[in-house]
């Protein structure tokens, strides 16, 4: 089965075959993470996104990395939280899984996610984590063509939580 790894840093400079947009259903740019990875993969970036309409919450949409040195953006838009009686959970699995898909689709051995859903759409930190932890480790178990999935925290306690995470998950 294919590694987890959870690092520190910013996504933007990662070598993987795939980074993940935590994009916004227009595709068409936005803070956070979505900002930093247009502005480091350049204008042909968003001219690419103009042509694919758009993506609805929890489904991916995959394009080509520009100027990053990743080969690949898959761009997934997280629930926004309202308080998780509206399927929030099963969409941010959703996020995790269908942008898993879409890179074993298109040859991608390595991919780097950043933490969907916590910033800007308020879905809370450790609960996430779980989530994205047990899809992550769900599909790895079942797609050995993905040989590393590194999880990108820009600040320390979202890697604390990550890594708690997977340590539960993997019985340590
Ligand atoms: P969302 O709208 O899905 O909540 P945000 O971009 O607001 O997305 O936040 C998602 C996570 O991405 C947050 O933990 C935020 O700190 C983090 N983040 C912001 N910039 C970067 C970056 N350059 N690399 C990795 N993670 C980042």
């Amino acid at each position: 089965m294919g590694k987890i790894l959870v690092v520190r840093g910013d996504i933007t400079r990662e070598r993987t075959d795939a980074i993940v947009n935590a994009a916004n259903c227009s595709l068409l740019g936005g803070g956070g993470v979505d900002g930093a990875i247009h502005r480091a993969a350049g204008p042909r970036l968003l001219d690419e996104c103009r042509t694919l309409g758009g993506c609805r919450t929890g489904e991916a949409k995959i394009t080509g990395g520009y100027d990053l040195p990743a080969k690949h953006v898959i761009h997934t838009p997280g629930p926004i939280w309202h308080g998780g009686e509206r399927g929030e959970d099963a969409l941010l699995r959703s996020c995790y899984l269908n942008s898993l898909r879409l890179a074993s689709e298109n040859g991608c051995k390595t991919v780097a996610f950043p933490s969907i859903s916590t910033g800007v759409y308020h879905f809370p930190l450790e609960r996430a984590a779980e989530i994205a932890i047990a899809a992550i480790r769900d599909y790895l178990a079942a797609h050995e063509e993905i040989e590393e999935v590194r999880m990108v925290c820009f600040d320390g306690f979202t890697q604390r939580c990550y890594q708690a995470a997977l340590d539960a998950a993997e019985g340590r």
